[in-house]
């Protein structure tokens, strides 16, 4: 039966002939998605790509020239290694998984956050303030969470502070809450 795979993973392993640590980059560079887009032309057997630099904002251009049995060619990235680095191995892995042998000229992009930008983890999930409760509790509500504190003995800590006949009750639950 013929393989619906265009690149078969060990084509991608003879090429980087057993360079375990190239392929585990690529691997890691494809699975966090780092392969940014990538063209195939099936006249041409040529994959070409954008993989993002690790560490860097920026995208190496990666192209590989297929034979027509699948093996791969030649390959060459914009990067300094130039040849036989993990942009490659992680623009292949992600032939791979997504060329078939149906597939004629395909285009993939990727949905993209812009490249061109660095966000903080603060602009991702900017910091709350943070604020128990802003309402003043009035006598009810105070009553309420007393009973239901209650339930629970005397485990939950502040419950002492509700006990009716302390002195400072409300006063320090309320500086309590505001804290
Ligand atoms: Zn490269």
């Amino acid at each position: 039966m013929a393989s619906k795979y265009v690149i078969k993973l060990s084509n991608i392993i003879s090429f980087f002939e057993n360079d375990n640590n190239t392929i585990k980059k690529g691997e890691n560079a494809f699975e966090c998605s780092h392969v940014h887009q990538m063209q195939y032309d099936a006249t041409l057997h040529t994959i070409r790509g954008d993989v993002q630099a690790s560490m860097k904002n920026k995208n190496y251009k990666c192209e590989v020239k297929l034979s027509k049995n699948g093996g791969i060619n030649e390959a060459k990235c914009s990067c300094p290694k130039g040849i036989k680095c993990h942009h490659i191995a992680a623009l292949l892995l992600f032939g791979h998984y997504n060329l078939s042998v149906t597939d004629t000229i395909c285009s993939w992009n990727a949905p993209k956050v812009k490249t061109d930008e660095v966000k903080t983890a603060e602009d991702w999930y900017p910091i709350k303030k943070y604020s128990a409760l802003d309402a003043q509790l009035s006598e009810e509500e105070l009553c309420a969470l007393t009973t239901k504190l209650t339930v629970y003995g005397n485990t939950v800590g502040f419950t002492w502070l509700l006990q009716k006949g302390n002195s400072e009750t409300d006063d320090e639950l309320q500086n309590l809450l505001k804290t």
